[in-house]
């Protein structure tokens, strides 16, 4: 085994494998960017070495620089984590001609499966089921067409160099072809450097079933069983779980072993997921492989009880499996959900922020223990994979996950149950999450009942996005609590009161307090008057008795408003009162009079950045004549490209940033003189 490795990642998966060198005694090596010199991940490790600036391409991404530090620091291997370079196979090659342990799979099976068309091409020769398509080399446009009318539409684009979703292009109908043709490529070959696509009949209704698989270098290979990948948006993955509930034993066997067949087909050596798409009827496809550790891969260790990283490490020091396929058993259902900071109501856009309040459900870090072989490990019935801690950043330059929450039960029931229970328990102030969203599906009738496929998300939409019934009294209740204790605590020595903005003597104190639901962005005041021993709190012309005190833990108030009684915490980050109460989670903003000026008005022709980015296209230039929803600017932002249209019809007057520019959340892109 390996004494010491460098972890050419960041974020949570260097968390996750530097917890297991540290099990396995194994000391580690973190790379850093400039972003990331404070990050959770550098003190994870045992060292650290600094690699470039804050942008992956001058740090994450360079090979050379990584390759010295692992020489430099005396790593005998490489880790490399999932996305950035662990499926490059230059990356691989140059740890290899270093005389440095790649851990990952051969160099020739990343090639293999590092193009999807010639992946399908070989899964072709060993008998694994496709999807009818097209993935030959011939990329003329005319072609490519002709074969999408061939295998009729709806058809998929995909890049064949593709991942994380991105480049693909539902196409429905012959005339839309051409122009997805080309903003596929376009997003192909800036993502990937390569702008070849391949075609696939896209299939209605599917489920995303993947396979686990593991190779060492003596022959062995097996399968750890299947995860349920189905609830999606934007063709990434949100909710994921195994075992894949609701499939006969026997396809689930078949798929098992499509899979190591897929593997040994490549002459894979270590964990790789062979991905499958599956039809309603059972029928399964070959849809890629990819050759790495992947994101789910928590669910299958708490239902198999065994330490991927482990096996990963194990056979990457010239080990066998650990277990064979007859060794290996699944015990109960575990879920994940990915916790990202994004603004699901705005079409699931990045968001970032400084991580001024985070709290998890409790859980453990992590504690896969496989030390007995073929006993079950240890389970926690929640774990928390992150690479964040509470105070930290997520930038613009980096995926923008939080965490992953992952929950293990004797049942689906259980697990959901949990799920929904920890859920309930987050709570993040300083980024957007998709936190209410997760909690929305989870407890959704669908999700609930196992009746999983990629639309799910799509199909139920309004239900998921509808507005939902907050405790907006007892939270409201709770803020004044926070505000009322904050203002009175502050005064020098003097009446608790002599702070706040408005109030008046007449046997008894009132104050009027301003407030802005943030979320709805509604003003209104609310009047809390004290006579004695006598508190009320009047709001929408209902007076209530009021009382309040400080809880037992940090942030934490009680209060009683009526006859309705809550305990919650509130957290104050500026004028603005987050308070999660009751499994929910509402923001006050108080309308301090004193410090308050007009904020200023958006005008109509200012066109501002909807998130942070970089500009990839500017499709206007100053005296373009456009229409309302003419497409202005294209933006790309962490994994995703935006389209910018016009709010109204107009003439753009001014262009004000150019392509590769990278640009604030909220700044004007251009001038347009709206007609
Ligand atoms: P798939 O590989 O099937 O798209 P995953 O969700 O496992 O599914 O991964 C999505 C892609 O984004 C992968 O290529 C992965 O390498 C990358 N990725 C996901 N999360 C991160 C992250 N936190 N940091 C870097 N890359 C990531
Ligand atoms: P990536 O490398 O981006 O993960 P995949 O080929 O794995 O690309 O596809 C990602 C997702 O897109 C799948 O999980 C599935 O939801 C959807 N998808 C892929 N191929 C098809 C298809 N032929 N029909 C319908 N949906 C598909
Ligand atoms: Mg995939």
């Amino acid at each position: 085994m390996f004494n010491k490795i460098l972890i050419a990642n960041r974020g949570e998966i260097a968390c996750r494998v530097a917890a297991t060198c540290k099990r396995l005694g194994i000391a580690s090596v973190a790379v850093y960017s400039d972003a990331d010199a404070n990050a959770k991940h550098v003190s994870a490790c045992d060292e650290a070495v600094h690699i470039g600036g804050a942008t992956a391409a001058e740090s994450y991404l360079r090979v050379e620089r990584i390759i010295e530090a692992a020489r430099a620091s005396g790593a005998q291997a490489v880790h490399p984590g999932y996305g950035f370079l662990s499926e490059n196979e230059d990356f691989a090659q140059a740890c290899e001609a270093a005389g440095i342990v790649f851990i990952g799979p051969p160099v020739d099976a990343i090639a293999a499966m590092g193009s999807k068309a010639a992946a399908k091409a070989l899964m072709h020769a060993a008998a694994v089921p496709l999807v009818p398509g097209y993935h030959g080399d011939d990329q003329n446009p005319e072609l490519l067409h002709r074969e999408a009318d061939a295998i009729g539409y709806p058809v998929l684009l995909k890049a064949s160099a593709g991942g994380g979703g991105k480049g693909m292009r539902v196409v429905e109908r012959s005339d839309d072809f051409l122009a997805a043709l080309a903003s596929c490529k376009r997003e192909a070959a800036s993502s990937f450097g390569n702008d070849r696509v391949l075609i696939e009949k896209y299939l209605t209704r599917p489920r995303h079933v993947e396979v686990q698989v593991f190779a060492d270098r003596h022959g062995g290979a097996v399968y750890l069983f299947d995860r349920d990948c189905s609830v999606q948006r934007r063709h990434q993955k949100v909710l994921e779980e195994a075992p894949a509930p609701g499939l006969p034993a026997e396809i689930k066997r078949e798929m098992g072993e499509a899979a190591v067949a897929a593997a040994r087909a490549v002459k894979y050596v270590g964990a790789g997921t062979v991905e499958f798409i599956m039809t309603a009827t059972g029928e399964f496809y070959f849809m890629e492989m990819n050759t790495r550790l992947q994101v789910e891969h928590p669910v299958t260790e708490m239902v198999t009880g065994q330490d991927l990283v482990e096996w990963q490490l194990r056979v990457a020091a010239g080990e066998p499996l650990p277990l064979t396929q007859e060794q290996l058993r699944i015990d109960g259902h575990a879920i994940e959900a990915r916790i990202y900071a994004e603004h699901p109501a705005r079409g699931f856009l990045p968001s970032t922020g400084t991580l001024k309040h985070l709290r998890m459900p409790e859980g453990v870090e992590f504690v896969i223990d496989a030390a007995g072989l073929g006993e079950p490990g240890r389970k926690a019935p929640v774990r928390i994979d992150s690479g964040v801690r509470e105070g930290d950043t997520i930038t613009p330059f980096y995926d923008p996950m939080i965490a992953k929450l992952i929950v293990h039960g004797s049942t689906r029931e259980e697990a959901l149950a949990r799920m929904s229970r920890a859920l309930h328990a987050c709570e993040v102030v300083g980024s957007h999450t998709n936190v209410e969203f997760l909690k929305r599906i989870v407890e959704s009738e669908p999700f609930a009942s196992g009746d999983l496929d990629t639309g799910l998300i799509e199909r139920h939409h309004d239900a998921l996005f509808a507005p939902v019934k907050k405790p907006f009294k007892e939270a409201l209740a709770l803020a004044c609590a926070a505000l009322l204790t904050r203002e009175g605590g502050t005064a020098h020595g003097a009446s608790p009161w002599d702070a706040l903005s408005h109030w008046r003597l007449n046997g008894g104190y009132t104050q009027t307090l301003g407030w802005r639901n943030v979320e709805n962005d509604s003003v209104f005041t609310v009047t809390f008057a004290r006579d004695g021993a006598a508190q009320t709190l009047e709001h929408d012309g209902v007076r209530e008795g009021f009382s309040w005190s400080s809880g037992a833990g940090l942030h934490e108030y009680r209060a009683t408003i009526g006859d309705a009684r809550a305990t919650g915490r509130v957290f104050i980050d500026g004028d603005t009162f987050h308070v999660f109460c009751l499994s929910h989670a509402l923001a006050f903003e108080w309308q301090n009079l004193l410090a308050h000026a007009a904020d200023a008005e958006h005008g109509e022709g200012r066109l501002t950045a909807p998130m942070p980015g970089k500009v990839i296209a500017v499709l206007v230039e100053p005296g373009t004549v456009v229409e309302k929803g003419t497409p202005l600017i294209v933006m790309e932002a962490m994994k995703m490209e935006h389209t910018i249209g016009a709010p109204a019809a107009g003439t753009v007057s001014e262009v004000l940033y150019a392509v590769g520019d990278q640009v604030a959340d909220g700044a004007q892109l251009l001038v347009l003189d709206v007609q």
